[in-house]
Order: C-alpha cells, then sequence, then structure tokens
C-alpha cells in the first residue's frame, strides 16, 4: 500500500474516510488538525497562540508543523503506511514535506484530491456533529448520518459536539484560503505524477471504493 495525502477543503470528507482507511488497513492516521487542537488544549502560551489560530481559521506556522510530521511519521504505527490530512496546506509545506521524505529516505505515495460542490460543503460543514467519546462523525441536515437521538452517539452513548471552527465565518475564511493557497499544490503533484481526483459528492461507499482502487493501482510510484 502506498503512504497517502488526502488533498481536499475541509468537510469534503478526508476525516472520514481516513478514519476508514485506518479501520480496515491500519493505516496510521496524521490529521495536523487533531495534533493542533491536542496543543491548543494545554493552556500555555503556545497552546493559547494555536487555539487562537484554529478558532479564526488561520495557518498554524510552519516550523510547528514540520517537527510534527517528521515526528509522528518515523513512529512504528506508520510502518505500514500512513496518511495525511490537512497537510501539506500550500505549495511552501509541500516542498518543506519533500525535503522532509528525502532526509527521510521516504516515499511521497499518491495524492487523492476529494472534490465538493460548495453547497454540499456548506451543509457538511455547519451540520457536522462529532463525539466527544469516540470521535464518530454526524450531520444533523442529512438523514442518512443523523444520530437516532439528539446530541447523543449512536456508537458508545458519548455526547455529539460542534467544532468551535465549524460555523459559517470561519467557513468562509478557510475556503478562501483553500482556494488562494492550497490549490497550486494541486498543480505541483499533477508535475509530479501523483494525483488522483476523487467526487466526493456521491454516497460515502461509492467514494471508498474509488479511494480503494487507487490504491490498489500501480500507476502511481510505491
Ligand atoms: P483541520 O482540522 O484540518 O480543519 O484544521 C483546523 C485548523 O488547524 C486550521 O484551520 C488551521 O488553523 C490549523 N491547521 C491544520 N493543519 C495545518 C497546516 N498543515 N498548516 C497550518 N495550519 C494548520
Amino acid at each position: 500500500m502506498k503512504n497517502i495525502i488526502f488533498l481536499a477543503v475541509q468537510g469534503a470528507g478526508k476525516g472520514t474516510f481516513a478514519k476508514k482507511l485506518k479501520e480496515k488497513y491500519h493505516y496510521a492516521h496524521i490529521s495536523t488538525g487533531d495534533i493542533l487542537r491536542e496543543r491548543a488544549a494545554v493552556e500555555d502560551e503556545l497552546g493559547t497562540k494555536i487555539k487562537n489560530m484554529i478558532d479564526n481559521g488561520i495557518f498554524v506556522p510552519n516550523d510547528i508543523i514540520y517537527e510534527a510530521i517528521e515526528y509522528k511519521i518515523t513512529q512504528p504505527e506508520c510502518e505500514k503506511g500512513y496518511i495525511l490530512d490537512g497537510f501539506p496546506r500550500n505549495l511552501e509545506q509541500a516542498k518543506g514535506y519533500d525535503e522532509i521524505l528525502n532526509k527521510l529516505g521516504k516515499e511521497l505515495g499518491v495524492v487523492i484530491n476529494l472534490t465538493i460542490p460548495n453547497e454540499l460543503l456548506k451543509q457538511r460543514i455547519i451540520g457536522r456533529r462529532i463525539c466527544r467519546d469516540c470521535g464518530a462523525i454526524y450531520n444533523i441536515y442529512n438523514d442518512e448520518f443523523k444520530p437516532k437521538v439528539d446530541g447523543v452517539c449512536d456508537k458508545c452513548g458519548g455526547k455529539l459536539y460542534q467544532r468551535e471552527d465549524d460555523n459559517e465565518e470561519a467557513m468562509n475564511t478557510r475556503v478562501k484560503t483553500y482556494f488562494e493557497v492550497t490549490e497550486p499544490i494541486i498543480d505541483y503533484y499533477k508535475e509530479k505524477g501523483v494525483l488522483k481526483t476523487v467526487d466526493s459528492s456521491s454516497n460515502p461507499e461509492t467514494v471508498f471504493k474509488e479511494i480503494e482502487k487507487i490504491l490498489e493501482s500501480d500507476d502511481v510510484n510505491n
């Protein structure tokens, strides 16, 4: 199997598919958003600085991100393959990641670009609810993904919460930032011949099958 970079605007389903790949193939799931939220929960100077940036949809400085990535991908759980979710976010980070890989003698793998129409994206982000205990993801605007009982996790009975940055204002900032600075990396990976595009607006099972097909194919670097 190949290491994967998921590219997509937040809310397109990166987190959901990364979780599914982890369950089925034991890939390590590296979400820079999760790493940063964990660090932001520590009430010191750096934690407060990171929390403010996350709550306002602003990028956290590269040196903090690179250190976390290098540490994570050299851990034993990444030996079977890993999924990068939320990194790289711009061309500079994509080049920075190449340098990290060169230094460590690791392969890039495959880059999967998940696409989604804007209206559907809005519904997914504003309606997203997450279980505090097991991390299961729901959507209150979609009958298929609604919890059976309001605010309660179907799987473990845990309390559901809405991420602080899952509001329309932060979403608009993130979408704008995404198109301005993240999209150029699509061209960068296209040129390297490692980019695969998947339409994420159909049902999750269909999208997941398409992702599996890409991972099984040999037409990208291992
Ligand atoms: P996410 O969970 O991926 O939506 O990320 C939440 C927030 O964490 C983002 O809006 C940024 O503030 C920060 N963040 C996550 N990944 C990165 C990254 N690769 N570079 C800079 N900031 C990031």
